[in-house]
């Protein structure tokens, strides 16, 4: 059982929780890597990271959705 983050409503204790992300930032990471030449590379490769998440109802993550 918990409280909705979007509505309030305290949801019934049978219902599964939603987490809903709200706010992602793009994160760069560096992988290292030696060539076959032996050289020491980086590639560059960029991802999403979750920065904030709330727990909603049901009802409120199936608004969001559609
Ligand atoms: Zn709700």
């Amino acid at each position: 059982m918990y409280k909705c983050q979007k509505c309030g409503k305290v949801t019934q204790p049978h219902e599964k929780l939603n987490r809903l992300v709200t706010q992602t930032r793009e994160k760069t990471y560096v992988n290292k890597f030696i060539d076959r030449y032996g050289n020491e590379c980086e590639k560059i490769t960029t991802g999403n990271e979750i920065v904030k998440e709330i727990n909603v109802c049901g009802k409120c993550f199936e608004e969001v959705m559609k």
